[in-house]
């Protein structure tokens, strides 16, 4: 039996480099970029106004007050998206609106809640308070400089940063391609969802989650039918599979019983398992292998060691197959709100929940089957063999937002 960083370890060296492919930016969200960014402009990319108002040179409107305004001629306007073409010159101003370049001349806005215009008069604007140079002025650069990174190699691209990138005129980056991974649930009581059920049969409910959870690493899912337990078909099914995909994830069938067919037929297909056994709980028996450079992944039946287990070795391998540096789960700090108990001699991965207070609690009974308290967990506290972590423990929390 492996410790789970064994096991870690084992499946990350066996992901298959990474492959770089260009995307556009509207595609790109979510996707682990292969290449460093630098920004090829400033950002801003000019001086421009941060407010409607007017541009002023500061000196002409130092003494401006609500009782005693300074009037500044105006000399024009500038929409955004235009370039005054001339120089704000002493004792005149011009119009600006949010995002205007500055007129070249001027080195502060007067927003335009501290002006006046007489309609009568609207060649004057009466400037109410004094500005500080640079004051509502977005300066060029402040942001980003010209070829500073933008973004390093290896990072999940999050929908703040596309932005970024597309602000500095990015339309394609270079992104690790998504393998394509088969969904097998194994099972002869496995029924579709919607189907009448017979006597002693269950519904299938490995494969909508093992998709999801695919899926939200980035990788392709795709599902296949349901596999009953018998060596031929079971073989049949995981050749077919490995044929269409380039890693294939299945639930059922590991352990040691003789209906459990899937690393015989897995062998008889050639594959090779690297090992089938993990000290955790849930899910022991977890079976890896190789076969032409494609994985296996044989997750255990039970949903909830499917779900843990999924989170824990495969989503790394996923997520690493398409070039990304950091692998874990999102780790949160937490407070223990009730003790939390491991009575086993392996480590527990405890289904939690932690609130927006950082207090963490237990979402229920922690058997494998037991779906309820993992629709309500958002996290697992990693429990230690024969250990309980008592109310006010600082922990940390394996998070996950879906
Ligand atoms: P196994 O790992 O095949 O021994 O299955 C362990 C337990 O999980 C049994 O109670 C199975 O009925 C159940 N199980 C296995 N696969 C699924 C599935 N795809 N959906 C729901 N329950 C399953
Ligand atoms: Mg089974």
């Amino acid at each position: 039996m492996l410790e789970f960083e064994e096991a870690l370890a084992r499946v990350l060296a066996a992901a298959p480099q990474p492959t770089s492919e260009s995307v556009s930016l509207h595609d790109a969200a979510g996707r682990v970029l292969t290449e460093p960014l630098r920004a090829p402009v400033d950002l801003p990319i000019f001086d421009n106004s941060s407010m409607d108002g007017y541009a002023v040179r500061a000196t002409d409107v130092r003494s401006a007050t609500p009782t005693s305004p300074v009037g500044l001629r105006l000399a024009g306007k500038v929409a955004a998206g235009q370039v005054f073409p001339g120089e704000v010159s002493s004792g005149t101003c011009v119009r600006l609106f949010t995002g205007s370049p500055m007129p070249s001349g001027a080195d502060a806005v007067v927003m335009q809640e501290d002006t006046r215009v007489d309609p009568k008069a609207p060649e004057e604007v009466l400037i109410l308070t004094e500005a500080q140079p640079g004051e509502n002025v977005r300066l060029q650069g402040e942001d980003v400089r010209l070829g500073s990174p933008l973004a390093e190699a290896g990072q999940v691209l999050s929908v703040g940063r596309i932005g970024l990138l597309a602000a500095a005129g990015l339309a394609r980056v270079h992104v690790g391609r998504q393998p394509v991974v088969g969904v097998l649930a194994t099972g002869s009581e496995l029924t579709e969802p919607g189907r009448p059920l017979q006597p002693g049969r269950v519904y299938e409910s490995n494969r909508p989650v093992l998709a999801a959870l695919i899926a939200r690493t980035g990788a392709i899912p795709q599902a296949f039918p349901l596999v009953v337990d018998e060596l031929a078909g079971t073989s049949l099914a995981l050749a077919k599979a490995f044929n269409q995909c380039d890693a294939i994830v299945t639930s059922g069938g590991v352990s040691v019983g003789e209906m459990d067919f899937l690393k015989p037929a897995f062998e008889r297909i050639g594959g090779s398992l690297e090992f089938w056994k993990v000290a955790i709980k849930p899910g022991r028996p977890f079976a890896f292998g190789r076969l032409r450079g494609k994985l296996l992944f044989g997750l255990p039946g039970n949903p909830v060691s499917a779900f843990v287990t999924f989170l824990l070795l495969v989503r790394p391998a996923l997520l690493r197959w398409q070039g990304a540096t950091d692998v874990s789960l999102p780790a949160h700090p937490g407070i223990l709100s009730e003790p939390l108990s491991n009575h086993g001699v392996r480590r527990h991965f405890v289904r939690v929940k932690v609130d927006a207070a950082g207090q963490v609690r237990s979402t229920g009974i922690q058997a494998s089957h037991v779906l309820s308290s993992l629709a309500t967990a958002n996290g697992l506290v990693d429990v230690p063999a024969d250990t309980t972590l008592p109310a006010g423990s600082a922990v940390t929390v394996l998070r996950w937002e879906y």
